[in-house]
């Protein structure tokens, strides 16, 4: 546990969230200021920063979370879609770090659009520069 978390605080129940899972290694609430109705965050119960930072079997216990409560969150509000997906790192814009995916409930004319209309910078990428990235996340980090 990190002292000054909000979500370790959550999970210590030292903050008030509307839990809608506990398990093992897991714990997910509803986010306090949801970008729509039903917008969930699944964490870890331990403190870990980022995706890479979590043991297997708590990564493996988080992503099945997800998924499993995947349907009731679509259920829940009569989504017919969901945007799943975690900021990963301060440059990522993510503002708690504690490792958290986001499950948000999507519409068939909600309008949002997918992922890809964030203003990504959308590189030009040569076939060499291809195979530099793929070869580089083949042989993982030095
Ligand atoms: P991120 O930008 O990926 O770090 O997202 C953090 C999310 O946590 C935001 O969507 C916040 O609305 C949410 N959040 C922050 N504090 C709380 C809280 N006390 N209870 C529930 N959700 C929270
Ligand atoms: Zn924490």
């Amino acid at each position: 546990m990190s002292d000054d978390c909000i979500f370790c605080s959550i999970v210590a129940g030292d903050v008030p969230s509307r839990t809608v899972h506990e398990g093992e290694h897991t714990f997910a609430f509803l986010d306090v200021n949801p970008l729509v109705r039903g917008h969930t965050l699944v964490i870890p119960k331990e403190h870990y920063e980022t995706v890479a930072e979590m043991p297997d079997d708590v990564r493996d216990a988080v992503f099945t979370a997800a998924g499993e409560l995947t349907p009731a969150v679509e259920e829940a509000v009569d989504a017919d879609a969901t945007t799943i997906g975690m900021n990963n790192g301060a440059a990522s814009g993510q503002e708690v770090p504690h490792a958290h995916v986001h499950v948000v409930p999507r519409f068939d004319d909600d309008g949002v659009g997918p992922l890809h209309t964030l203003d990504w910078p959308r590189p030009d990428l040569d076939d060499e520069e291809f195979d530099d990235v793929a070869e580089a996340i083949r042989d993982g980090p030095q």
